[in-house]
């Protein structure tokens, strides 16, 4: 006799965090710089849309990224919202104590997988890189801060220089960070190479050395997998989804690079799934119609906001409402 098999959508989480990348991952690959007063309002919005995890900059210098400079004034706003997580990108040590003297709840640091990607971003190894999270580890215990430290393990599916990413790299860089002692690690596909079994193989195996501590997936929509690698890591119980309103981001100089999976694509998937976020789809629609506008001419990306929900769905996100 044969065994049932298990249902593919036993093990999908009821409920998904989406965290909103816009103002970071996105902002730092366009152009044109968004005012403060336009970064807030962004904030705001999304914040009543019901985001409650974004990050809202980078600690770089500011000659590097312009269009991140008012990152510390923007954070002081998002900390004014209740129940908001904030967080922020920081590359080395000095970004570090800037997000700790700003009491950021949490940063992420990114850690390349690849050796190529690592030197052309940072101009350091991996292990260099290892060294000093080690050193930010123990500034952030110092300080007495509760700012919690996440490694986003970026190009761990394939990098642009340096092309394939070997796996077992990945998960001897993921040990390494979590014996550091950081909080948190999350998997990048940083430049769109991911397919969905990929992610299954790369997120089982990350799995069983990071367990709980594998808290996000951050997938890139450059070649039209983002949202099929979703599905993927969320049949291993992943259920915190980076994503950009508009789809915004990708990279100036690489011709059809898009920015992360767009923040209304995914919560249609989810939502038409029964998976539950908190958020309201008008007001995410809303929001990205106003990105639009600031980022005019820049290219942005997504497919819901063209066809709007389908019939079956809008009864459903009413009810919901
Ligand atoms: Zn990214």
């Amino acid at each position: 006799m044969q065994a049932t098999p298990p249902s593919a959508t036993a093990s999908l989480p009821r409920r998904v965090v989406v965290r909103e990348m816009g103002l970071r991952d996105g902002l730092q690959s366009v152009a044109t710089i968004v005012p403060t007063a336009a970064k807030i309002e962004w904030i705001r919005d999304a914040y009543a849309a019901g985001e409650r995890e974004i990050e809202v900059g980078s600690f770089v210098p500011p000659r590097l990224l312009p269009q991140l400079a008012d990152t510390a004034e923007v954070l002081a706003f998002a900390q004014t919202l209740p129940g908001l997580r904030a967080t922020v990108l920081v590359p080395n040590l000095k970004g570090a104590q800037r997000a700790l003297e700003a009491r950021a709840e949490m940063m992420l640091v990114p850690l390349s997988a690849s050796h190529a990607h690592s030197l052309a971003n940072l101009r350091k190894t991996p292990d260099q890189v290892l060294a000093e999270i080690a050193r930010m580890r123990a500034e952030r215990d110092a300080s007495g801060a509760r700012t919690q430290i996440e490694v986003g393990l970026s190009t761990a599916f394939g990098c642009t220089i340096q092309g394939a990413v070997d796996p077992a790299e990945v998960v001897r860089l993921v040990q390494a960070v979590l014996d550091i002692g950081v909080d948190a690690v999350s998997l990048a596909d940083t430049v769109g190479y991911a397919d969905p079994a990929m992610v299954s193989r790369l997120f089982e195996q990350v799995l069983k050395v990071a367990g709980e501590r594998l808290v996000a997936a951050h997938f890139h929509d450059t070649r039209g997998l983002g949202l099929a690698n979703v599905y993927a890591a969320l049949q291993l119980g992943i259920a915190r989804f980076d994503a950009c309103s508009a789809g915004i981001g990708g990279c100036p100089h690489a011709p059809g690079a898009s920015g992360n999976v767009a923040t209304e694509d995914l919560v249609y998937m989810l939502h038409s799934m029964g998976i539950a976020t908190g958020l309201d789809f008008d007001r995410l629609l809303a929001l990205r119609a106003k990105i639009v506008h600031w980022l005019a001419g820049e290219p942005t990306h997504g497919t819901i906001w063209k066809a709007g929900l389908p019939r079956t769905m809008k009864a459903m996100e009413a009810a919901h409402a």
